[in-house]
């Protein structure tokens, strides 16, 4: 994995770069992102920048020895740990699951990873066993004569076991980095958390991400642009949304709101029957993409010279909107019941009377506010 085959995340790219080539890397570092952020893609790109024998400034070469070890991720001086199942289990029992998990799927998750290795529904964790084979690991002198990286990734699982890597975490092993890789603090103990430099990732833009499908190919210019809207910053969740090969839904709901906002009552009831069947998935991404479409709309209304991601055709579709200077409160009236509406429909509400009474409420939202004066 070289930084350039990472999704968005420039500054920490540059950040960790910039530390590695000063010699200023500290010895435990946690990068801290929310699922699909890329923190394990990071930190493998960090390791194969640490073993390249021929890095530039920017990047990793991708063909030495080194980039070649890590990118099949047996590097004999690059350690993972993560969580498994089972008492006393350790990270080497799945390491050959662990390479081709990571392999096929860098951004997916902890829960997808535990589903692979049969988990079901019993409990991830990294044993205190697992803590004392990272110790004497480290303890051992690198099999190649440079550096050693261990990664931990998902530390959440550790529990109070983290508190056996303490002294290791406060005094290393010569040229040895330990990288946490996690989504929440919330479940790291804070003595781990007060030995180890914090790495922030942010969500990806919805530019990056299109730029991350169209990259791999995997998205037309307007799917991955309109997927970029919807995923919340999340590469993984954008590749979700890949696999359900959600098409382009602006048709749709251009029709929807042009019905809603003529008083069109076929239209309506035909938005509401046809989209009832297209599954709860697809009818999630719809208004969630609708949202952001009301978002940008809100926001061109109230500050026209705003910066917005959506596409062209999306943002004349907002501009469009914000032409017409509903009030500001109309847009929390849908806004509120497009949120509520996608969570009722998560839990599995009848799709078909959530969608009715979701336009119902839009089009009254809409219609009350074209009587009133601006
Ligand atoms: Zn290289």
């Amino acid at each position: 994995m070289q930084f350039s085959d990472v999704v968005g995340q420039a500054a920490a790219k540059q950040n960790l770069i910039q530390m590695w080539q000063s010699g200023r890397m500290p010895h435990a570092l946690l990068m801290l992102g929310q699922e699909g952020t890329g923190g394990l893609p990071l930190a493998l790109a960090l390791a194969q920048y640490a073993f390249c024998e021929a890095k530039t400034e920017t990047d990793s070469c991708g063909r030495c020895p080194g980039c070649q070890k890590v990118s099949r991720m047996e590097h004999a001086d690059l350690h993972f740990s993560y969580p498994a199942f089972g008492p006393k289990v350790l990270s080497k029992q799945y390491i050959q699951a662990f390479r081709n998990f990571v392999l096929e799927r860098p951004y997916g998750s902890s829960y997808d990873w535990l589903q692979s290795i049969g988990a079901e529904n019993k409990q991830g964790n990294i044993t205190a066993e697992e803590c004392r084979s990272i110790i004497d690991m480290l303890t051992l002198k690198a099999y190649e004569g440079g550096p050693k990286i261990q990664i931990i990734w998902r530390p959440e699982y550790l529990g109070k076991e983290g508190n056996i890597l303490l002294k290791l975490i406060e005094e290393p092993p010569d040229q040895t980095t330990l990288l946490f890789v996690a989504e929440s603090t919330e479940e790291i103990l804070g003595t781990i958390l007060s030995r180890t430099q914090l790495l922030r990732l942010r969500p990806i833009s919805p530019t990056e991400v299109a730029a991350g499908l169209r990259q791999r190919g995997l998205a037309d210019e307007r799917q991955a642009a309109q997927i970029g809207q919807i995923c919340a910053g999340s590469f993984s969740e954008a590749l979700n949304l890949v696999a359900q090969g959600e098409g382009d839904m602006l048709p749709a709901l251009r029709e929807w709101f042009n019905a809603l906002a003529m008083n069109n009552g076929f239209g309506m009831i035909r938005f509401v029957n046809l989209w009832s069947k297209a599954g709860r998935e697809s009818i999630i991404n719809l208004l969630s993409f609708t949202l952001s479409v009301l978002e940008a709309a809100l926001r061109l209304s109230y500050l026209p010279e705003t910066h917005h991601s959506l596409p062209p055709q999306e943002a004349k579709f907002a501009r469009k909107l914000a032409d017409r200077r509903l009030p500001a409160d109309t847009y929390r009236v849908m806004i509120q019941a497009l949120t509520k509406a996608s969570f009722r429909i998560e839990r599995n509400a009848y799709s078909k009377s959530v969608l009715l009474a979701l336009s119902i409420q839009m089009q009254h939202a809409l219609q009350t506010a074209s009587m009133q004066p601006h």
